[in-house]
């Protein structure tokens, strides 16, 4: 089975609601497809918490994701450009 977009579904919410269709039409469990977003909706998730050692939960909640940083752009090469202009100077 391969879903026709890349999945914004919480896996927790989707294996709880018993299916990606299901878990589709509960807003809480809708993600924009970003780590950041995924990561809040985690950090509320009850089903994420239900799966999940509570230990494993902290972990993941405190791991860093990239797009924090990254202040929503969707494109690495700017910042690859930036790092360039920066380096030469
Ligand atoms: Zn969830």
């Amino acid at each position: 089975m391969t879903l026709p977009i890349k999945s914004s579904i919480c896996n927790y919410c989707i294996t709880k609601h018993g299916g990606i269709g299901a878990a589709q039409t509960k807003p809480e469990c809708f993600n924009v497809n970003r780590a950041r977003l995924c990561r809040n909706h985690l950090a509320k998730c009850p089903n994420f918490r239900e799966y999940v050692d509570n230990e494993e939960v902290q972990r993941i909640l405190a791991l860093s994701v990239p797009e924090d940083k990254k202040k929503c752009k969707k494109s690495s090469d700017d910042d690859n450009n930036e790092e360039n202009n920066i380096s030469k100077r």
